[in-house]
């Protein structure tokens, strides 16, 4: 596997993708980032895809607006994707990563889906050397972090 590098604006990058799922699924996707320049190196097309797994997740799975929130500091960029919907139990948290693993059969039945959108995006992550977090609590919502190390 190899990372085609290029240095990209990443705040661009994050607007176009949430305007493109706007579009898509009218669905409200706010973008938060106190800067207009979050310069990284790294793939970008695997980090669009990254963020569209994510983003999607949300998407499915909460009807609230979701939150994308960029930051850049002491060497690492930080992505989240935030959203207030029916979240995850605890013990399925460990195996999200896993392909084809999905929480239960009632969310997939009304989703779709192949479960293996998370295991994309650590993957992607482990590609670039970060790191992926879940913070999630049933029927309060998902946050899914992201840390990467800016390359020099
Ligand atoms: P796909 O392959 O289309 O992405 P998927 O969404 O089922 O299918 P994953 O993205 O790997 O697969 O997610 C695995 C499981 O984790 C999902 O089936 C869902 O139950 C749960 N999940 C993922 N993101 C969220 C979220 N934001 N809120 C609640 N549950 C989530």
């Amino acid at each position: 596997d190899w990372l085609n590098l290029e240095n990209f604006n990443l705040v661009q990058l994050t607007d176009e993708t949430a305007d493109m799922l706007h579009m898509t699924f009218q669905r409200m996707i706010r973008v938060h980032t106190g800067k207009q320049d979050v310069r990284m190196i790294g793939d970008k097309d695997k980090i669009r895809q990254l963020l569209v797994i994510l983003i999607d997740n949300a998407i499915k799975y909460s009807k609230d607006p979701i939150d994308v929130t960029l930051g850049a500091n002491k060497g690492v960029i930080r992505i989240s994707v935030s959203d207030k919907g029916m979240g995850i139990p605890e013990d399925e948290i460990p195996h999200l990563f896993e392909r084809f693993y999905r929480v239960d059969s009632a969310r997939s039945r009304s989703t779709g889906g192949a479960g293996l959108g998370l295991s994309i995006a650590k993957r992607i992550v482990d590609l670039h050397e970060g790191q992926i977090d879940v913070f999630s609590k049933p029927e309060q919502g998902t946050t899914i972090s992201i840390a990467l190390p800016l390359r020099k």
